[in-house]
């Protein structure tokens, strides 16, 4: 047997008014948006020649009464007949927009539509216990239609009383929605989503005085909300650069200017406009701030856009418009949706395409804005690995001197300094060039580079970049004694024998008993080491660092371990071997002390005693 599957309205209708939307206010959206798209309709008919009488001006009006607690929606769009409201709006999900937009595909030029599901008009029930509907079409001979309902599967249709065409829309506010009976509440809406629909949009008035003295009269216009073209509805060849940043300061009061943009306009494979602002990102960046708008044919819609832009995008400011993303949708149809994998894909490339079009015209001004670029592009590859693939070409480093190399320049730069014995370049780096000033010093010394990578982000960063880069591995500056760093295989003779070395070693460590966080270990360095050096091996400092910034934790709550390395190449060190047995430990101590000093780990009590010690030298 077969058969239909029916659908008792009576049942459905109120989950329809009450689920389909999770948000309330978003009710006006869609009236106002059906009022657009009237008047969207008729402006086309008039341009197909379909319609021949006077078109007027075309506006929306939206209207609070107090008295009758109503919220009127007015425009002068194309009206309905009697028939087509039957048609329209008692055919639940029935869209008049996209059979428009079926009848004329071929003919409309601009005109484009909102509605796409036939659904948009019941979430006034949201917030209304009635709504009337009073239409006169633009048809030749139409009678006004006036439809009436409270929310129930019943209607009532009778004769209107528009004497113009278009449309009025009355809610009946209910009782727990009195808030949209509220000026600033309606105009707090409007200017969410409605700032950039392409009909003048009414709402209240306001008086300005013309002329001077007894001449004078006064005028009373109403407000327009809404900016009808916004930029990026607009060609780029048609706009300069004031026209971006004033757009921007539209978008975003009070911020900084950006740096620069790009502007989107595709049709293919799908429909989307846009322009997205590089801010200047500020160290502390915050990837959570929502500074993306998504829109669908200048309506708003959102700018909560986690699952539409990937993560290092939203790190942009601007708009995105795309009718491809449809109004009334919930946030885990968007995921699956495949028009949001490709307008990712899309903007992705714009993006990297735009940084390497600077990169290669304008090095300079690139150079210039790198330190604010800097997170945005790290940030990027990190996260996205088509943004990586095309951005190491021109990312860009600086060394300790400020000077800034691009990844091949800068291999080029290490390459016959810093390659260690098994063929691996590598790539120096300090944090904090003043707790690491002593390490600097000395890879200056030998005419090592040393690169600044001092963000929360970097230990990340070089963590990814060396499983794409082949024979290169970062070390900070201080995770090994400086001439041990290069790994390179020359030995070192050391002053003291084995078991003197083994003497001292333990003679420290009694002395750093207290800190268990201290490894101590012989080692015969060059001269240029000092005697006692405290470093942190580069895969646990980074391990911790990246725990910082909030990765998975893989050594618990383990105190960060440090190596105190003796250089048992230093003269000093048989120096104090040499002195009585008595006077040694002060001398350990004090080395241990220096060591602590020059990494910045020597704090508090243990700092005062050494400066006490120090002021009893002289
Ligand atoms: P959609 O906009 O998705 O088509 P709606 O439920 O919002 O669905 O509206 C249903 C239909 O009712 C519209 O497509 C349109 O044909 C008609 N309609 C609604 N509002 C108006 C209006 N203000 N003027 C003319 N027609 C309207
Ligand atoms: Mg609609």
């Amino acid at each position: 047997m077969k058969g239909n599957i029916s659908v008792n309205t009576e049942n459905i209708f109120p989950i329809i008014k009450k689920s389909l939307y999770s948000n309330q206010e978003v009710f006006l959206r869609e009236l106002v948006s059906n009022a657009v798209d009237a008047s969207q309709k008729i402006r086309a008919l008039a341009n197909m020649g379909q319609f021949s009488k006077e078109l007027g001006e075309l506006f929306i009006d939206v209207k609070i009464d107090h008295d009758a607690k109503t919220l009127t929606i007015m425009d002068r769009g194309l009206g309905m007949t009697a028939d087509e409201i039957n048609k329209y709006i008692n055919q639940v999900a029935f869209s008049g927009a996209t059979e428009f937009m079926e009848t004329y595909k071929d003919k409309l030029k601009e005109e484009t539509m909102i509605g796409a599901f036939g659904l948009g008009f019941y979430s006034a029930f949201m917030v209304a216990s009635k709504v009337t509907i009073d239409s006169l079409s633009y048809q030749d001979e139409a009678q006004p239609a006036f439809w009436s309902c409270d929310g129930s599967t019943e209607f009532e249709i009778s004769e209107g009383t528009r004497t113009e065409r278009g449309t009025t829309i009355t809610l009946h506010i209910s009782e727990d929605a009195e808030e949209y009976l509220q000026e600033s509440r309606i105009n707090e809406i409007l200017q969410k989503y409605c700032l950039f629909l392409p009909v003048p949009i009414h709402f209240g008035t306001e008086t300005r005085k013309e002329g001077e003295g007894d001449e004078a009269v006064e005028i009373t216009e109403p407000v327009i909300i809404n900016q009808t073209k916004p930029i990026w509805s607009q060609k780029p060849s048609e706009l300069t650069d004031e026209d971006y940043l004033n757009f921007y300061e539209v978008l975003f009061p009070f911020h900084e200017k950006p740096l620069f943009w790009i502007h989107l306009n595709v049709d293919f494979p799908f429909n989307l406009t846009g322009v997205l602002y590089f801010p200047k990102f500020k160290a502390d960046f915050d990837p959570n701030k929502n500074k993306i708008r998504l829109f669908s044919n200048q309506v708003f819609i959102t700018d909560s856009v986690e699952e539409i832009v990937p993560d290092f995008m939203r790190l942009l400011h601007g708009v995105i418009d795309s009718p491809d993303i449809p109004l009334n949708v919930s946030r885990s149809f968007l995921q699956t949706d495949g028009n949001v994998k490709k307008i990712t894909a899309h903007i992705t490339k714009k993006i990297s395409d735009k940084l390497a079009e600077l990169f290669k015209n304008d090095r300079a001004g690139f150079e210039e804005k790198w330190a604010d670029l800097d997170l945005f592009v790290k940030y990027g590859m990190l996260t996205e690995e088509k943004f990586s693939e095309k951005a190491k070409d021109f990312f860009l480093v600086k060394d300790q001197d400020g000077k800034l190399y691009d990844w091949t320049a800068y291999e080029n730069l290490i390459s016959a300094n810093q390659t260690d014995k098994d063929g691996n370049k590598i790539v120096l780096y300090f944090a904090n060039r003043d707790q690491q000033t002593a390490a600097i010093e000395q890879a200056i010394a030998r005419s090592y580079s040393i690169l600044e990578l001092g963000h929360a982000i970097d230990p990340h960063w070089i963590g990814n970049l060396e499983q794409k880069l082949e024979k290169v591995r970062f070390k900070r500056i201080d995770s090994e004694p400086i001439d041990k760093i290069i790994g390179k295989d020359e030995v070192i003779p050391s002053l003291i024998g084995e078991e003197e070395a083994k003497t001292v070693k333990e003679k420290v460590e009694k002395l750093l008993e207290e800190d268990k966080s201290l490894v101590v270990k012989t080692e015969a360095c060059g001269l240029d080491v000092h005697p006692i050096t405290i470093t942190m091996n580069e895969f646990m400092r980074r391990m911790h660092d990246m725990e910082a910034l909030g990765g998975k934790s893989m050594f618990g709550n383990m105190p960060m371990m440090h190596d105190v390395v003796i250089n048992t190449a230093h003269p000093l060190i048989k120096k104090i071997m040499e002195m009585p047995e008595e006077n040694q430990n002060e001398s350990w101590k004090y080395l241990v002390d220096v060591a602590k000093l020059s990494q910045g780990m020597l704090r508090g009590k243990e700092l005062n005693q050494f400066i006490q010690h120090a002021l009893n030298k002289i």
